[in-house]
């Protein structure tokens, strides 16, 4: 992280952020809402898969504040080497974009208002779209604590978690990063201990899927009873690999799981987290992208003590025992896969939260009200 700690708007100035992926460690979903999300409980968990985000203010003669994103692929990146990478959205069609505006729109609500300036979003793409890591989000997320940074501050913290989370449900989540439970449709959030830390290997597959054809599918499923056919995604004897049924989970037995999740976790076996692992969306991205149980399977045949698909997918991680075991399945996972995924799938090894808590009790980072009460960990 870079740039002034706080000036006026008006006088210009640049931060660049990084903007972490998120795995989910746990995911029950409920049934639909009436204002169409379901309710879920889940455990997101920041990994250092990361964009950069470089916001700008320059100042400008008159009118309005304008906002610009130009996002592109890092070179490298695995996401950039899909030949089916979607094709990043600019401007106002990108989730940045539409934060920088959320920003102003909140600064002006407040009476002030931001001086003519013209906001210049630059995103440099490292974690793969449509892919459940949550990089849209994240992105949105480091432009709100950007401005905030570049502007003195204007926001107090519930209106900036409340900008976030009319932007996306991940969104509140990536203003504070790190490890925490999200309830309701993910954005009401308990930031958890960071420990213990999770030594995990990213699958980024050469497919897409997009959140709310999950949903639907998920509907489906739920609606049309368990098929044994899309059910089978337990991956290896005795390795959950997410929710098997995909029956919407009631509130209390989503609360349940939640709480032995979180004993488990806090436990730090790393063979027992994982047979604690679960998503319900799996089944459903199963069904739509069956290659993506390929992965699942590598991973675990390489040596993973678990994996389980990232939200809504494609993305699928392992948990490993330990940094050396990580990095031994992301070198063996390739030779696992069918022929037909062979050199088509990155395989990241990331420790898991690297992050550093700060834990300042006025931003009231352990009531998860505060902002940023992580930042990423220097080096
Ligand atoms: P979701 O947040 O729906 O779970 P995801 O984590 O699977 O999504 P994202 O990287 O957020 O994946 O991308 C989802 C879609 O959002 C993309 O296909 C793209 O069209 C759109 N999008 C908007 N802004 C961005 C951005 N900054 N980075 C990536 N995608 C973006």
């Amino acid at each position: 992280m870079s740039g002034p700690a706080s000036r006026p708007p008006g006088a210009g100035g640049e931060v660049t952020r990084s903007a972490p992926a998120k795995v989910n460690l746990f995911l029950a979903v409920g049934a639909r809402r009436t204002d169409g999300y379901h309710d879920l409980v889940t455990v997101f968990e920041a990994v250092p898969l990361t964009d950069l985000v470089t916001v700008r203010l320059r100042p400008a003669g008159t009118g309005e504040p304008t906002v610009r994103v130009s996002a592109f692929w890092s070179p490298g990146a695995p996401a950039a080497s899909h030949p089916g990478a979607p094709a990043l959205p600019q401007d106002l069609d990108n989730l940045a974009g539409r934060a920088a505006q959320a920003f102003i729109e909140a600064v002006g609500g407040r009476g002030s208002g931001l001086p003519p300036v013209a906001i210049e979003v630059t995103i440099e793409k490292r974690i793969p779209a449509g892919a459940g890591l949550g990089g849209g989000s994240s992105d949105a997320a480091a432009t709100l604590l950007a401005l905030q940074e570049l502007c003195g501050r204007p926001l107090d913290a519930r209106t900036l978690r409340r900008a976030a989370a009319s932007l996306g449900s991940d969104v509140p989540f990536f203003l504070s990063g790190g490890r925490a439970v999200g309830r309701s449709r993910g954005e009401l959030l308990t930031l958890l201990p960071r420990a213990p830390r999770l030594h995990l290997v990213l699958a980024l597959p050469p497919v897409t899927l997009a959140t709310a054809e999950v949903y639907r599918r998920f509907d489906e499923l739920s609606g049309a009873g368990p098929d044994p056919a899309t059910l089978a995604t337990r991956i290896g004897p005795g390795l959950p690999a997410g929710g098997d049924s995909p029956a919407p989970a009631g509130a209390r037995e989503r609360e349940t799981a939640l709480e032995a999740f979180l004993r488990t976790l806090a436990g730090g076996e790393a063979g027992a987290v994982a047979r604690c692992l679960r998503n319900d969306l799996q089944a459903a991205a199963l069904s739509l992208r069956p290659e993506v149980g390929e992965v699942l399977r590598a991973l675990v045949e390489a040596g993973c003590l678990g994996a389980l698909v990232s939200g809504s997918g494609a993305s699928v991680f392992g948990l490993a025992a330990g940094e050396k075991e990580a990095a031994g399945a992301a070198a063996r996972a390739p030779s696992a896969l069918p022929p037909a995924l062979v050199g088509r799938v990155a395989f990241v090894p990331v420790v898991s939260p690297a992050w550093e808590v700060r834990d300042d009790p006025a931003e009231g980072a352990r009531s998860g009200s505060g902002e940023a009460p992580h930042t990423l960990k220097p080096g």
